[in-house]
């Protein structure tokens, strides 16, 4: 039964008619929304998410609601984050960081983390946010190879993390430390300290849309991470999308739940709702199933970005949020970073009264890319459909060609038109991968979908996860769904097991819900289930029944990992992997 959610209904979608923007929608057009540097400055990320919002009619406006770990909330207003991040952008400019140089934060959710990001941008330099619980030698690779010149950072992590390494990192100039009173030496300084001695004015210098803005790390889920550089241009998808998928309107109060230190917490939990006016949630602590329905509740949360793993993690609960909480005021759900399962989609319609909104997009393409809309019928399952501005195709690849695929139903690689504005500019320090990812205008995305006839896309799985078995292509994603679809499963993940006879054979690591016992039993059950429902040649011929997956620390299953460990290989970068 689903739940009325009259908050729902009184808010009209900014998209009403995808088919009507679609043949109408330009960048070019959509530019003009924006303010633009003074005296034809050009396009600064930071002026548009904040300096034009202070100086306007949203000057007393929170743009950010920081809840602390102890649930204390603090509001920074347009204004308060105006004068924050021109005092740090002078601190960094009298350290002689100029256009170009990177900036990079290791701390958790915490205010500085917010001024850092929009004081670096409004310095022309790059801001690049790392996940505080790396350990010394990941964070060592990322500040090397983005050659960091200022990091901003905490005491605690500066002595458990940076202290070890800082003598491998000549290009690091100063460390700012976020919660001391006093220098320690002249490397390392106290943050607050030359804050407070700089002037609350900053005039940000002229920005051209193509200037560097934004260093992102991938997940690393199929190999080492890949450093993606992003421009100030990037800002029009982050407004665009926040208008048309997050559908932000005036007084919302949103809140997304990714780390910074991954693209959706820059890409969505810092810029797209300052660029449209929004109130930003940021939560200091980690997940908690409790604390997150309180906080949805107590905030008044009208939109939630969040992703697969977290909503997987919520449906085990033994918690009704509906009947425990009160979450009127909850307009619209949506997830990214995997594929969200069909039951998901059901559980949130029956749970919330609102849809989850399944959209894809990667660290490369700087913002949502796919996507199912408020006002467009969800096909549970689908990640929906491509955003206005955007061409999105299934194609054929080989070493340098393209052919797309017209036919609808086809699987094939998902790939997308070039010269969207977030579209990534470089790989760093690895230009020649980066030209390998395009084929004339085509971007290749290494993940493959197919269209369906009414233009929805759907996840097939990442071309590296593909299984090859008696001549099908399969891919891991329905086979995981169908599992997923058994009452004892609640979490799934699907290899190729290499089988003289057959090619590979498709093998199925389960993790249980709770009160399910393995069992040779449970486990015919669920092969009888799945070659039921796929055919004999798709289900699994063997499940393992296991307590967790591996993941990264993004929330992604770690294919490749089951299948390094299964085969006794060498189990590569592991960097990004979340420990249980
Ligand atoms: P790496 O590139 O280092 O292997 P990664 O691809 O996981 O890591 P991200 O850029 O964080 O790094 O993730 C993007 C990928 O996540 C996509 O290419 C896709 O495989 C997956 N993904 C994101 N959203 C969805 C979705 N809605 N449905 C299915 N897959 C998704
Ligand atoms: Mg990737």
């Amino acid at each position: 039964m689903s739940v009325v959610n009259s908050h729902t209904e009184a808010v009209e979608p900014n998209l009403i008619d995808y088919d009507a923007l679609l043949s109408t929608f330009s960048w070019n057009e959509a530019y003009k929304d924006f303010d633009g540097l003074p005296n034809g400055g050009g396009l600064n990320i930071a002026h548009e998410a904040i300096d034009r919002h202070a100086a306007g009619l949203l000057k007393d406006h929170v743009a950010i609601r920081w809840i602390r770990k102890d649930r204390a909330a603090k509001d920074f207003t347009y204004h308060d984050l105006y004068e924050l991040s021109n005092r740090f952008a002078n601190v960094i400019s009298r350290l002689g960081v100029g256009k170009g140089d990177t900036v990079f934060t290791l701390t958790g959710r915490i205010p500085e983390l917010y001024v850092t990001a929009f004081g670096t941008l409004k310095r022309t330099a790059i801001f690049c946010p790392l996940f505080s619980v790396f350990g010394p030698q990941p964070i060592y690779e990322r500040l090397s190879r983005g050659e960091a010149k200022i990091l901003v950072t905490t005491l605690d992590l500066f002595t458990k993390k940076i202290k070890p390494v800082i003598e491998r990192l000549p290009a690091l100039q100063y460390v700012l430390i976020t919660d001391t009173e006093s220098h320690a030496d002249k490397k390392v300084l106290s943050l607050p300290l030359l804050m407070a001695k700089e002037s609350s004015t900053f005039t940000i210098p002229p920005t051209q849309k193509e200037d560097p803005a934004l260093l992102h790390f991938t997940s690393g889920t199929t190999g080492m991470p890949k450093g993606a550089l992003h421009v100030h241009g990037a800002v029009l998808t982050h407004m665009i999308t926040g208008k048309l998928v997050l559908d932000f309107h005036p007084d919302d109060i949103y809140w997304c739940t990714a780390d910074p230190g991954w693209v959706t917490g820059t890409s969505y939990g810092i810029i797209a709702p300052l660029v449209n006016g929004v109130t930003n949630i940021v939560d200091e602590a980690e997940f908690d199933a409790a604390r997150w329905y309180s906080i949805l509740q107590d905030h008044k949360i009208n939109i939630w970005y969040t992703a697969p793993t977290a909503i997987r993690r919520l449906m085990r609960m033994n918690i009704d949020p509906a009947k425990q909480y009160n979450l009127e005021h909850l307009r619209l759900i949506l997830s990214v970073g995997e594929p969200l399962h069909a039951d998901a989609v059901h559980w949130g319609e029956d749970t919330f009264g609102v849809p989850i909104l399944d959209n894809w997009w990667q660290t490369e393409t700087g913002g949502i890319m796919i996507s199912n809309y408020r006002n467009m019928p969800v096909r549970p399952g689908s990640m929906g459909k491509p955003l206005p501005g955007i061409e999105a195709a299934i194609a054929e690849i080989s070493a340098d060609s393209l052919s797309i695929i017209t036919e609808p139903e086809k699987s094939g690689q998902l790939v997308l038109k070039r010269g969207w504005p977030s579209m990534f500019k470089t790989y760093l320090h690895e230009e020649e991968r980066y030209q390998k990812c395009f084929r004339g205008e085509w971007y290749v995305t290494g993940d493959l979908a197919r269209r369906d006839k009414e233009g929805y896309y759907w996840f097939v799985g990442r071309a590296d996860d593909i299984i090859k078995t008696s001549g099908h292509m399969v891919g891991p994603f329905e086979v995981e769904s169908t599992l997923m679809e058994h009452p004892a499963v609640a979490e799934a993940a699907v290899i190729g097991k290499p089988e003289p006879t057959i090619g590979e054979m498709v093998k199925a690591f389960v993790v249980l819900k709770p009160g399910n016992a393995p069992g040779e039993q449970l486990e015919m059950d669920i092969i009888a289930h799945g070659r039921k429902k796929l055919g004999p040649a798709v289900a699994p011929k063997e499940i393992d029944f296991v307590d967790s997956l591996p993941k990264t620390r993004s929330g992604k299953i770690l294919r490749r990992l089951l299948k390094a460990r299964e085969l006794g290989l060498q189990e590569g970068d592991l960097s990004t992997l979340e420990q249980p």
